[in-house]
């Protein structure tokens, strides 16, 4: 099939070396994974040490010290090859707290090992049932009791935590009510599983609507030594916040690779199903929701690579990586339901794999951030209108 994405020659070359990884894991692959609810092990392992889960770490620690531009084609061509980042993209993403403002004892002890793959840091605690995409509210607490932390709190759809040695928590040191403003007295710590004994720390899976490991999460006085604090204690928002926009734009890139592979599914067999004796592309009732997904998709990839853009010459992206984000989810999520419907009924046949993809890309609508929150920020910070909440 001729090639249909026009950046291609970029990072040509990362996007082959992908591509051929990628094809040791053919659909038969991840169908039987999804089977019996697994999880990718040795396809993550694969990517983990040829080195691509740490291209954004620099290489003086033994990483690929790639610009986000280019480590965000690693993700899209994943999605691309009909494989799922979301086993693994955490790595990528959430290194920036580390990197940014761990000490520099951090980053020696755990930078090299996960830029070889012998160490996962693919978790991340955020989200908490009562307070959902309020994090200021969060109520997970740490209480500073000489050289620990204690910790006791609720943290939901925590992501990958039993296929990872670390895990990034964010918790309050300081009271809501002791604080000024309520986006201080939150603090980000390392959770290494290695060393942990779990007492203290309890896990419930959740069952979702894809084949994605994550879990409910209790922490009754679990202990954490006090070393693992990133920074500065109680200025853990604000490192959220520093890595916000690279996320954005790492998951924007996934959406794109996922647009180009329902593009290319659909065209496929466009042209080969024959109905009423002549290929079902031959109506334009069916040609022309398929040239206006990849019309979206297209237009996605540009403000993607724009994002990318600002973000590596250090420039203010912030509107453009939330949009990118949204509007790549958006267009994925176009061409899934396209491709869906040209396949008719096989189309929720597992062995094509479209419904399961669909399911997949359905998910970037909500999380890592959820639409709603990417139109707040355009309407308060780009467009000047108040803030709603
Ligand atoms: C499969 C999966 C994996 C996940 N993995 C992780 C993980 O590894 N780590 C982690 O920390 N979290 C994880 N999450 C959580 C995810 O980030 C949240 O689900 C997401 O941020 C939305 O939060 P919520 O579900 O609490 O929704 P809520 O905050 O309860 O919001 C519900 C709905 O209301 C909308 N809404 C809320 N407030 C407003 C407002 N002021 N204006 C307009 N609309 C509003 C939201 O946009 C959303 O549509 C995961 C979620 C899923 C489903």
């Amino acid at each position: 099939m001729i090639e249909i994405n026009p950046h291609f020659s970029e990072f040509e070359d990362y996007r082959r070396a992908i591509r051929d990884l990628c094809a040791q894991f053919p659909s038969k692959y991840w169908q039987e994974i999804e089977e019996r609810a697994g999880y990718p092990e040795a396809f993550v392992k694969a990517l983990a040490e040829a080195g691509w889960l740490g291209a954004l770490i620099p290489e003086q620690y033994g990483g690929g010290g790639l610009t986000v531009s280019a480590a965000a084609v690693i993700l899209e061509e994943i999605n691309r090859s009909g494989a799922n980042s979301g086993a693994c993209h955490a790595q990528m993403y959430i290194m920036g707290a580390l990197l940014r403002h761990g000490s520099d004892a951090q980053k020696e002890k755990y930078l090299p090992a996960i830029a070889s793959g012998q160490l996962r840091l693919q978790s991340f605690a955020v989200t908490e049932p009562t307070t959902g995409t309020d994090t200021t509210k969060t109520k997970t607490f740490a209480a500073r009791k000489r050289d620990r932390y204690i910790v006791n709190g609720q943290k939901t759809w925590i992501s990958r935590m039993q296929h990872s040695d670390l895990m990034l928590l964010l918790a309050r040191t300081t009271p809501l009510a002791e604080v000024k403003k309520k986006t201080e007295g939150l603090s980000i710590f390392i959770v290494d599983f290695r060393n942990s004994t779990h007492k203290g720390l309890t896990l419930r899976p959740i069952r979702n609507m894809v084949n994605h490991e994550t879990n409910e999460v209790f922490f009754d006085n679990f202990e954490i030594p006090a070393e693992n604090l990133i920074g500065d204690e109680g200025a853990g928002f604000r490192y959220i916040l520093d890595g916000m926009n690279a996320e954005r734009i790492l998951i924007a890139a996934e959406c794109i690779g996922d647009g180009y592979w329902f593009i290319d599914k659909a065209r496929a067999y466009a042209n080969e199903r024959i109905v009423f004796d002549r290929p079902i592309g031959k109506n334009q009732g069916i040609q022309f929701p398929i040239a206006q997904a990849y019309a979206r998709v297209r237009a996605a990839d540009l403000m993607r690579y724009e994002a990318a853009r600002l973000f590596d010459n250090h420039q203010p992206c912030g509107a453009e990586a939330n949009m990118a984000k949204m509007l790549a989810a958006e267009a994925s999520w176009e061409a899934a339901n396209v491709c869906l419907q040209t396949h008719g009924g096989f189309g929720f046949a597992v062995e094509f794999d479209v419904e399961r993809k669909f399911r997949e890309t359905r998910l970037y609508q909500v999380a890592p951030i959820s639409t709603n929150l990417i139109l707040s920020y355009i309407a308060e910070h780009v467009l000047g209108m108040p803030r709603s909440f």
